[in-house]
């Protein structure tokens, strides 16, 4: 994937290294004064932050911990794609008439804590929809590569735009949905819809690739095979079949890898949001 000297987003918060549990220890006292100054300094509606105070989970903590380890490779390719599926959605969006929100993307260390509770790097990226947050932990990548052997760059940046593409799908309604569901569907059928949730991210995954293939000409000889090979080798009977020190939230309700590699490939080949309706598809 060709990405150095291009466009960086500005929504990464690298919290490598802060210790993660950092947060809460600044939830009172000093930390909540230093915390207002910060917000408001960012521009931040107070009433916003005071509203929110009785919880220890403040999305709006985040941003104390923004740009403070320095920029290396590894966060300015991250910064890269999250820009590049930026601009891919905005421009999906504005052809939909609607209007692309970006999401945050958190880079952490062992622990952290996201509107979604508290999250260790072993159980590998995720989205927090509570508070429309990419959360990924780098030694997932290193896993990818040394464990599942699928690594490469664009394998990373399929990771990336899959779990965008739950980003995608919240703004859409789908998160809503499949979460009014739970508790009154049988918990076979919640995982049944739990996989075409997943399904789908991999499509919209695939709908990003082809942008970035086909707008920005970014995609190299070989990466799309990468990025198929990244995301059979994270199906649940693949990983289910490995002792790891990872696991995938929700590592039995992602798919098969062959499953995860077609609905991947239909969004590469089509571009068309409407051939990635998993829910209504007559085969999965
Ligand atoms: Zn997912």
């Amino acid at each position: 994937m060709l990405w150095q000297g291009r466009r960086e987003s500005d929504n990464v918060e690298d919290e490598r290294g802060s210790g993660g549990g950092g947060r809460i220890v600044m939830g009172g006292g000093i930390g909540t004064v230093i915390l207002v100054v910060l917000y408001l300094l960012l521009g931040g509606n107070p009433q916003a932050l005071f509203n929110s105070q009785d919880s220890a989970q403040l999305p709006q903590q985040h941003g104390q911990y923004q740009n403070q380890a320095p920029r290396d490779e590894a966060s300015k390719f991250v910064a890269v794609v999250l820009a590049d599926t930026e601009d891919a959605w905005h421009s999906i969006f504005q052809q939909m008439g609607r209007e692309y929100q970006e999401p945050r993307l958190v880079l952490f260390t062992d622990l952290t804590q996201s509107g979604c509770g508290f999250a260790r790097g072993a159980t590998g990226p995720f989205y927090c929809p509570e508070d429309q947050r990419v959360y990924i932990d780098l030694g997932f990548f290193r896993l990818l590569q040394q464990r599942l052997g699928a690594g490469g760059d664009f394998a990373e940046a399929y990771v990336i735009a899959h779990e965008v593409g739950h980003h995608v799908q919240n703004l859409l309604g789908i998160t809503d949905r499949m979460q009014a569901a739970r508790g009154r569907v049988s918990e076979a059928e919640y995982n049944r819809l739990s996989v075409k949730l997943e399904l789908q991210a991999d499509f919209l995954a695939g709908v990003w690739a082809r942008y970035a293939d086909r707008v920005k000409h970014v995609v190299e000889a070989g990466d799309i095979e990468e990025a198929m090979r990244a995301a059979s080798a994270v199906g649940d009977d693949r990983l289910q079949s490995r002792s790891r020190g990872y696991v995938v939230p929700d590592s039995f309700t992602h798919g098969t890898s062959e499953q995860r590699l077609r609905w991947f490939r239909r969004g590469y080949e089509t571009g068309d949001l409407r051939q990635g309706d998993t829910f209504n598809a007559a085969e999965l």
